[in-house]
């Protein structure tokens, strides 16, 4: 297939592109590179020998995206361009809104007008809001709700693709939900390069161990969980890459609007993930505990059976590859892509 990847530099894009390659799909990308380097693509290069055609545009630019789709006919979209920090999101809701939800909707508008109609879209299980622990794990039909203008973005664009799949039934759209994507290419050569200091587990962690933080805190160690540490269900991001694969390959058996789980279907606490990390790296991690980070669930992971049965796809990798690979990534590129 020839598809057009939307935030195809950035990390889960990047890593999803060696995927499809190795699937035989032809790529076109369409960036930004707000939040990315396009260092990243030489390492996709590097890696499956082929480089997307990259577009430095943005979503919401209507006559960039219309240029895109007049040059070249796709057969799919993975749409992954947004911003995605929920603190940020806080701070500069307008922003939020309008980069992913305006953005989106000249990129619909456009795709509608050219006939393109497999839309593949990066949401996240931040849908699920702070889920009761009765609905866990959770079903794609658990109750949805947003906790901040992050979460509404993807909730409201949900929702208005329902609705514009409910109106015309040419469109096929597969709501992903991802859970808590962490990990590297097996390569070392692409991993997650966040900007600033991390707000997520694992980029922190993984800047601790280079010596670019002094130690971790962990955010609560009295949850009513296993070991009183907040409970996620991490996904290798080589496994998401391959499920986007997996999407591809059945978005045009699945017409209408379709919500689909991806995570792995078991919980791992903080405490279990750390001690994984410092097996990979063979020293102790400085950590300590400290207050519960406001708004944060005691646990959140995936019933990840509907990927299985509609997209034949399931995680393969574990905590353990996780931490391998990230650090792998981590220790090979202490400062991400910057240098490069
Ligand atoms: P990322 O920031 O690394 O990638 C997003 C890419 O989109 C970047 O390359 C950025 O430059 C680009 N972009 C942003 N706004 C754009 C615009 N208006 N036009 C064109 N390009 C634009 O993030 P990621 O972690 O790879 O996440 C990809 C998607 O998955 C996002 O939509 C995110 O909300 C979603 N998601 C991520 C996670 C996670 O933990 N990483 C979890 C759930 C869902
Ligand atoms: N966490 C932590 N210390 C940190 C960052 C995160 O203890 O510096 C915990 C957080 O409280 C949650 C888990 O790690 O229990 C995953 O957090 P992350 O921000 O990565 O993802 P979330 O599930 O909140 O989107």
């Amino acid at each position: 297939m020839h598809i057009l990847v939307t935030g195809g530099a950035g990390y889960i894009g990047s890593h999803t592109c060696v995927a499809a390659y190795a699937a035989g799909h032809t790529i076109t990308i369409l960036d930004n590179l707000s939040n990315s380097s396009p260092e990243s693509l030489n390492r996709v290069e590097k890696i499956s020998g082929r480089r997307p055609r990259l577009v430095v545009g943005d979503i919401g630019d209507r006559s960039v995206v219309r240029s895109v789709l007049d040059s070249e006919k796709f057969d799919a979209v993975i749409h992954f361009a947004g911003y995605k920090a929920v603190g940020e999101s806080v701070a500069k809701p307008w922003e939020y809104y309008q980069n992913n939800v305006a953005g989106t909707l000249v990129l619909l508008d456009e795709l509608r007008r050219h006939g393109v109609r497999n839309f593949i879209f990066s949401s996240s299980a931040t849908v699920y809001g702070n889920p009761d622990p009765k609905d866990l794990p959770l079903k794609e039909t658990a109750p949805l709700s947003a906790l901040n203008p992050y979460g509404a973005t993807k909730l409201w664009l949900e929702e208005i693709m329902r609705a514009m799949a409910a109106a015309d039934p040419a469109w096929h759209f597969l709501l992903l939900r991802y859970f808590n994507p962490v990990g590297a290419h097996e390569s070392g050569l692409m991993g997650e390069d966040p900007a600033g200091i991390p707000n997520n587990l694992m980029p922190y962690i993984t800047q601790v161990a280079v010596g670019r933080l002094k130690e971790l805190t962990i955010f609560g160690n009295d949850y009513p969980t296993p070991d009183g540490t907040g409970v996620r269900d991490y996904i290798h991001v080589c496994d998401l890459a391959e499920g986007h694969v997996a999407a591809l390959a059945k978005v045009a058996d699945l017409p209408g609007c379709t919500a689909i789980n991806l995570g792995s279907g078991s919980g791992v606490s903080v405490a279990q993930l750390v001690a994984s990390f410092e097996k990979a790296i063979g020293r102790p991690l400085p950590h300590r505990f400290g207050p519960r980070r406001p708004g944060d669930a005691a646990a959140c992971y995936a019933d990840a059976s509907k990927a299985l049965q509609l997209l034949g796809w399931k995680t393969k990798r574990n905590s353990d590859d996780m931490c391998r690979d990230a650090w792998n990534w981590q220790s090979k590129n202490p400062n991400g892509y910057k240098n490069a």
